[in-house]
């Protein structure tokens, strides 16, 4: 198993997909699973900040996360909410969701189960996050902390924002990739840090398929192999 952790706009999915391709492994997208919980969240009418009314949409919320590299998908209450997680009500009410200790309580049970089946089935999982290689899976013999400039990571999150058909522009990227990231990394529960023993990777200077490939590089030297 590869723990794939760091911060937004590193092209941390891209490169997690790729990588669980060319093992033949499952891919697991945690901040899609915190996505759709923010989603219930709204649905609901509720205030992501208020943790007992995010709580309890949290209990109720039935959500189902695939785990294909080529087409995860996921759905919450039976609806495919694949595109609308990623628009920017959602990217806003996100990080108070998954502050959350209950809502991380939850996911993080949930995760460790979709892990656990990968390694039973298919003997590898590549699953990306915050909190994977400190929280989720501290086992995992591979942990990679992937981070890049936030000026090179915003201008990513712009164009791919461009590329699905979203409003986007580097000022505003920038902006809440700065917020997400001081959240994200200064809340109480499981703030995002590369964990103590994680190769850190810094892709400013690389591009995917670059980035790729030096992850690539790690996992033979530690001789991880996928099976089935
Ligand atoms: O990875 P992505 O940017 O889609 O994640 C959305 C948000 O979900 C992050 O900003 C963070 O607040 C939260 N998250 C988390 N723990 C994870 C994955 C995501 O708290 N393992």
């Amino acid at each position: 198993m590869v723990a794939l952790d760091g911060p937004a706009g590193t092209g941390k999915s891209t490169v997690a997909k790729r990588l669980a391709t060319a093992l033949d492994a499952r891919y697991l997208d945690t901040g899609s699973m915190y996505r759709a919980v923010a989603l219930a969240v709204l649905r609901a009418g509720v205030d992501p900040a208020d943790e007992v009314k995010v709580s309890e949409v949290a209990d109720n919320a039935v959500l189902v996360v695939g785990t294909s590299p080529e087409k995860p998908g996921i759905t919450l209450d039976g609806d495919d909410v694949a595109a609308e997680i990623r628009g920017p009500e959602v990217s806003l009410a996100v990080s108070p969701v998954s502050a959350t200790r209950h809502v991380r309580e939850l996911l993080v049970a949930q995760q460790r189960a979709i892990i656990a089946d990968a390694l039973d089935h298919v003997g590898g999982i590549v699953v990306e996050g915050r909190d994977i290689g400190t929280v989720v899976s501290p086992e995992a013999p591979l942990k990679v902390f992937l981070t890049a400039s936030a000026d090179a990571r915003a201008a990513r999150r712009t164009k791919q924002d461009t590329a699905a058909g979203r409003q986007s522009t580097v000022d505003a990227a920038l902006a809440d990739v700065r917020r997400r990231d001081k959240y994200d990394s200064s809340r109480a529960v499981s703030p995002m840090k590369a964990a103590d023993d994680a190769v850190e990777v810094d892709n400013t200077e690389l591009d995917l398929a670059g980035t790729v490939d030096a992850l690539l590089d790690l996992v033979q030297q530690r001789g991880l192999r996928v099976t089935g």
